[in-house]
């Protein structure tokens, strides 16, 4: 089994059980920039430790090894699970994409 990097002859047969299972050798899971062969054309990019895949360097910000999204997302569940008084008001849900389609048809 080899590595997904473009060129990499890195043998993934005594690798880590993590690196045999995402086709990625220790190197380059840790590198910043990585040609990925196959899929991607050719195109930098870089192993999401969140994701344990590979993303476009354009899902990252700066030097992070894990992508935007996760971050976000990371930060979005920390800001909800403070304890908070709107629990307990019971608003009904009011998906807006209900709204949407009743426009459409008018
Ligand atoms: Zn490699
Ligand atoms: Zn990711």
């Amino acid at each position: 089994m080899r590595c997904q990097a473009a060129g990499c002859a890195a043998d993934l047969g005594r690798a880590k059980h993590y690196h045999r299972r995402h086709r990625v050798c220790d190197f380059h899971s840790k590198a910043a920039a990585v040609i990925v062969s196959g899929c991607g054309g050719g195109a930098e990019q870089r192993f999401c430790q969140q994701c344990s895949r590979f993303h476009q360097l354009s899902e990252f910000d700066g030097e992070k090894r894990s992508c935007r999204r996760r971050l976000a997302d990371h930060n979005r569940r920390r800001r909800k699970s403070q304890p908070g008084p709107s629990s307990e008001e019971g608003k009904p849900d009011s998906p807006a994409a209900d709204a949407c389609l009743e426009n459409r048809t008018s």
